[in-house]
């Protein structure tokens, strides 16, 4: 999509701190961390919304997990703990419409899910 800013990152138009990237997923830190280590994990195909993910013929969302997986190692939170949230839709918190994982750690969370 060519106004997405997810979709411009993934093409090089914006830049980003760079976590993990493979050929169908990009990972860097969120520009306005909540946590001392928030990763943003995304597909490089752009997909709006968790709701829009077919499931029966799409495996991104195992992709994305297992990026989760990945980043919490590169980030040495694996251990210690993280959380991972997907924001979907308006009431939901999401802002930017390109679907996308977040990887929060680095200090003990307390009731942060709304
Ligand atoms: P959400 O509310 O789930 O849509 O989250 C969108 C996230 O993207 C927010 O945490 C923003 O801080 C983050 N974000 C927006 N623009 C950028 C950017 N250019 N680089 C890194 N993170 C961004
Ligand atoms: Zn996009």
């Amino acid at each position: 999509m060519s106004d997405c800013i997810f979709c411009k990152i993934v093409r090089g138009e914006i830049p980003c701190s760079k976590v993990y990237e493979d050929d169908k997923i990009l990972a860097f830190d969120d520009i306005n961390p909540m946590a001392p280590v928030h990763v943003v994990i995304i597909p490089k195909n752009h997909i709006s919304t968790l709701m829009d993910v077919d499931t029966e013929k799409d495996d991104i969302m195992n992709n994305l997990i297992a990026a989760a997986q990945k980043v919490a190692q590169i980030k040495n939170i694996a251990v210690s703990g993280f959380r991972v949230a997907i924001n979907c839709n308006a009431e939901g918190g999401q802002v930017v419409f390109h679907l996308h994982v977040h990887v929060l750690g680095g200090r003990k969370l307390q009731d942060e899910l709304g």
